[in-house]
């Protein structure tokens, strides 16, 4: 198989909380069982809009409003092309603010972020910010997701499928019991923390869904010894349980 591509959305301006170590999860694990990786930094210097024909993983992280907005106007002169490459099964993962600007807008008071319009939410921000660490259960792997939240949005999905049911934390809007976003191969998210690195299985089923896009005859990855990276899920998703929702 050829390198995976990966193009990182604006790591100058949305990089939070470590959101970079998404990136590099997914070059080593891809590197870990002899595949390899390239990745593309599009920042807010490129002139032209990102490359999306021979993207094989969008990665966009979260920032400030301020940044937000920046890296949102810009994205909007490209939103036909990336809505085609996430109904073509282009795959993608936004974080928190790239995932807000996933929808049709975030509202803050008075001023409203258009937003790409790609994903049927909308975003509108609360009198308080919703910060601390986040347990999941999703359908999407086996076991806890886990990770850390910070945002002052509260993201309504509407008949969207969740990434996962909160079971410690917030979540998309502090009520619904719901977080994040998984359409087609887009999982969108409001867990940094990083989000692959404490969860290597979503990774992986990143790059399985990356990788039979590309290879429709592959079947799946082999396994890694993941035995501190489950510890460490673990650790944290049991730190919480004698809060855990069921
Ligand atoms: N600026 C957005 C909010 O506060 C996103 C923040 C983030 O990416 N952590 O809701």
């Amino acid at each position: 198989m050829n390198k995976l591509k990966i193009l990182h959305l604006y790591p100058d301006l949305l990089n939070l909380y470590g959101d970079r170590g998404n990136i590099v999860c997914l070059v080593k694990r891809l590197e870990w069982r002899g595949m390899e990786a390239e990745v593309v930094k599009y920042t807010r210097n490129n002139t032209e809009p990102p490359n999306l024909s021979d993207a094989d993983i969008v990665f966009i992280g979260g920032g400030s409003d301020r940044d937000q907005k920046i890296a949102c106007r810009s994205l909007l002169k490209c939103k036909r092309e990336l809505k085609n490459y996430v109904e073509d099964g282009g795959v993608t993962v936004a974080v928190c603010g790239g995932y807000q600007l996933l929808g049709k807008y975030y509202r803050l008071g008075d001023e409203t972020i258009e937003g790409l319009d790609i994903l049927d939410i909308y975003t509108e921000r609360g009198e308080n910010r919703l910060v601390g660490n986040v347990v999941l259960k999703s359908d999407i792997v086996p076991g806890k997701i886990v990770g850390f939240e910070n945002h002052g949005g509260r993201t309504y999905i509407g008949s969207h499928t969740p990434l996962g049911k909160v079971i410690y934390g917030f979540g998309n809007d502090d009520s619904s019991g719901y977080e994040g976003v998984a359409y087609k191969n887009v999982i969108a998210t409001y867990l940094h923390g990083p989000l692959l690195p404490k969860n290597p299985l979503l990774c992986d089923y990143v790059l399985t869904n990356a990788i039979k896009r590309k290879d429709p005859n592959f079947s799946c990855l082999p396994p890694l010894d993941d035995a501190m990276e489950s510890a460490a899920n673990k650790y944290i998703a049991d730190r919480f349980k004698y809060k855990w929702r069921t």
